[in-house]
């Protein structure tokens, strides 16, 4: 991804691509003291572009980094980034770290906050799975408790078993892993929410150890303005074999049906199909 054309947005300037570079010094490479966020433009416009500067913000909070931008700047510098590369339909990753400084210790209070602002264009996110249903296998790492990490921000170290848990999954031939959380309870995909139906009904993990994702919560609002009845609550992994449909929701994933998990299989039915296709009216009538 570093060699290409194009213009990365950094600390306020829009740099060439391949000269948008850090100091292996950066705080954020050795001690993960970075947050991000991943969005989508569509025809120009980034479906919740405030919410997700706000939520970069809440992110960087939670990690003691103070910010250098307001959510409305990191908004226009978003745009300034869409429209340098002359790109409508794009993927936006904006990144926050301590970089490096006065302190090559733990501690980063003396180390300058960066931004940069990377938009490229990016297809489905899980290619063929969009249609014909994701194929998920079981992570056997876990979902940390609130009280070991600040497991609701967006911070670059709790991708660590995320990366770990896709590894496995590509090694074994699926296309995400599902995993669970401390307790044992079903929580996320390594980058997605996921939710069930049972009886014309939907079940979805309660967020009380992973993200909350802006998908998840517009998904939701569309389930409910259908009049369908969403049960938010602790889903322990035996119960995966009654559950007839599943889908996961991201940025990137947008609605993804899921096909199987592990030995359980889901058929890709209509409420699935219809909640995607309703997700993508959504983003794309925001122009
Ligand atoms: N969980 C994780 C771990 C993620 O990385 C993402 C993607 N940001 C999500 C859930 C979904 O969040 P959103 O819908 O806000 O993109």
């Amino acid at each position: 991804y570093d060699d290409r054309d194009g213009l990365i947005w950094m600390d306020g300037a829009l740099v060439p691509w391949r000269d948008a570079k850090v100091h292996v010094l950066t705080h954020a490479l050795h001690y993960a003291s970075a947050v991000f966020e991943g969005e989508r433009a569509y025809g120009g416009v980034i479906f919740k572009g405030h919410e997700h500067s706000k939520r970069l913000l809440a992110s960087a909070a939670a990690l003691d980094i103070p910010s250098r931008w307001t959510a409305e700047e990191i908004d226009e510098a978003k745009d300034l980034a869409l429209k340098a590369n002359g790109l409508t339909d794009a993927y936006v990753r904006a990144l926050m770290w301590r970089g490096s400084g006065e302190d090559m210790g733990v501690a980063a209070a003396l180390n300058p906050v960066h931004m940069s602002i990377a938009v490229w264009e990016w297809g489905a996110y899980y290619g063929d799975a969009k249609t014909q249903g994701a194929k998920l296998d079981i992570s056997r790492w876990k979902r940390p408790s609130p009280e070991t990490i600040p497991c609701h921000a967006k911070a670059s170290g709790l991708y660590m078993i995320c990366t770990q848990a896709k590894h496995q999954a590509q090694a074994r031939g699926c296309s995400d892993a599902l995993m669970m959380d401390y307790r044992g309870y079903v929580a996320e995909a390594t980058g997605a929410n996921i939710f069930f139906t049972r009886d014309g009904k939907v079940h979805t993990p309660t967020p009380d150890c992973f993200l909350n994702g802006l998908t998840r919560q517009t998904v939701v609002g569309l389930l409910e303005k259908n009049g369908v009845e969403v049960i938010e609550r602790h889903i322990m992994p035996d119960e995966l074999e009654s559950f007839e449909q599943c889908w996961l929701t991201g940025t990137a994933a947008e609605v993804t049906p899921v096909g199987q998990i592990g030995d359980y299989n889901f058929e890709v039915g209509a409420m699935a199909v219809d909640i995607a296709t309703q997700y993508e009216k959504l983003v794309r009538g925001n122009r």
